[in-house]
């Protein structure tokens, strides 16, 4: 590989997005900084992927640059002082500018203490070494890669290696994220990587339920969740989480069958239901702690899941009447619904839940609630148990048009 890789920057990024990491980079070396695209970025660059998330480091102050260049930037500028990091969105980019920094650990799963430091200290900090390289932007050194800790020669070996022994003694959330890399990019864990995973697992229990969930959330927006909840099924990851958490051959089949579905705006919420669906009300109840997710809509559905999952032995009926199966099911969302599909569940039940996704959960009545009160039925509970036996009659095929679920109104109202 050649070293100046000006022609793939310019070949990723959008012409307006260079142009601003261009004007960073010029701004950075008039301030007497140096300043680098690192981490996700380059990796990305060399593997020819697509990145949203550009983070440029400078070893300098980052907020000063970045204000020096919003008047001429053409993207908005937000400022995180609490954090020393500064942020321009452009062309549905996020661009990241932060100052150098050197980090320690205190004690294995602490955030860590943070200094000021040159980009060799930057990259040393970082958790694998394909995510340590730099690529400068200044303008004399501009598409320079820094690649000192080996990570070009492990994108082609296509390993994830950590940069050190007590790589995830300090951080543990590292395991989970070789778990997420080696699935997106079909890669490995290198031979000593794996042996230190798993001599530092039980370092999990020292991660916080938000950091835990930050992860585990990631995991779920990849693309292909089910290989990462597979390989970390097989590496102890998930049972870390909690014990009874474990890959088999049902959570296999369900997310085979997830994969092909096109993801919807709950396709996260669906991953997790799917990964907890064999738990217990117990069990769950003990993850959703754990990961600090009691109260969210993660909760809620994996509860409605349960709920349905239990009823299922009265749906596993052949001849089955239609407004029996949404009586059994309409209380809960469609995500929940989905999920007890997607399992292998007798082939009765998950007929009988194909059938409400795809048409009964849409039926409706056509006659209204005001209309049975023009007709003369007294506002009340009487009104909803009509329309309850309306919309069973029209589910279930007796009635067809508006005329004949009229006539029924009337009989059943007494109208
Ligand atoms: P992705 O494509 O998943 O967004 P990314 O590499 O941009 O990948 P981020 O989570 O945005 O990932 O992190 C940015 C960079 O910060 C990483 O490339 C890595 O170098 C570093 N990093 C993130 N988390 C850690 C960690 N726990 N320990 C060490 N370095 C980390």
């Amino acid at each position: 590989m050649h070293n100046n890789l000006t022609a793939e920057i310019e070949a990723r990024l959008p012409g307006p997005v260079t142009q601003l990491v261009r004007t960073v980079g010029r701004t950075a070396a008039r301030h007497g900084f140096n300043s680098y695209l690192v981490g996700g970025i380059v990796r990305d660059i060399l593997l020819n992927r697509p990145s949203a998330d550009i983070d440029i480091m400078i070893d300098g102050d980052a907020i000063k640059l970045a204000r020096a260049i919003a008047d001429n930037a053409g993207a908005r500028l937000f400022v995180h002082k609490a954090f020393g990091t500064a942020r321009f969105d452009l062309e549905g980019y996020r661009i990241d500018l932060s100052t150098c920094r050197s980090e320690s650990y205190d004690r294995p799963g602490a955030l860590p203490r943070v200094k000021p430091g040159n980009i060799c200290d930057d990259l040393l900090r970082r958790d694998f070494s394909i995510n340590a390289m730099a690529l400068c932007i200044n303008p004399t050194d501009f598409g320079v890669l820094t690649d000192l800790y080996g990570g070009v020669a492990d994108l082609e070996g296509r390993v994830i290696r950590v940069m050190h022994d007590r790589s995830f003694e300090d951080d543990a959330t590292r395991i989970m994220r070789a778990v997420r890399y080696e699935q997106r990019l079909s890669f490995k864990l290198e031979r000593r990587t794996a042996r230190l995973l798993k001599l530092d697992i039980d370092m999990l229990d020292s991660i916080s339920g938000d950091r835990l969930k930050h992860e585990v959330l990631l995991w779920l927006t990849e693309q292909r969740p089910g290989g990462i909840i597979r390989r970390a099924g097989k590496l102890g990851v998930l049972q870390k989480l909690h014990p009874s958490l474990q890959w088999n051959r049902q959570m296999q089949i369900a997310f085979r069958r997830a994969a092909k579905i096109p993801d919807g705006a709950s396709a996260n919420h669906i991953y997790f239901s799917l990964m907890a669906y064999q738990m217990g009300e117990g069990a769950l109840y003990e993850l959703l702690q754990r990961l600090n997710l009691l109260g969210s809509k993660y909760d809620l559905l994996s509860h409605q899941c349960l709920a349905l999952k239990n009823r299922l032995p009265q749906l596993d009926r052949p001849l089955i009447k239609n407004s029996e199966i949404f009586s059994l099911v309409q209380d809960v969302e469609p995500p929940a619904v989905q999920v007890n599909w997607l399992y292998p569940n007798p082939l009765a039940v998950r007929r009988s839940l194909r059938l409400y996704l795809r048409k009964l959960m849409h039926i409706k009545t056509s006659v209204t609630g005001n209309d049975l009160v023009q007709w003369g039925l007294k506002q009340g509970p009487g009104v909803g148990m009509v329309l309850n036996k309306l919309l069973a009659a029209r589910l279930d095929g007796e009635v067809k048009t508006r005329a004949e679920e009229e006539k029924l109104a009337r009989r059943l109202a007494a109208i």
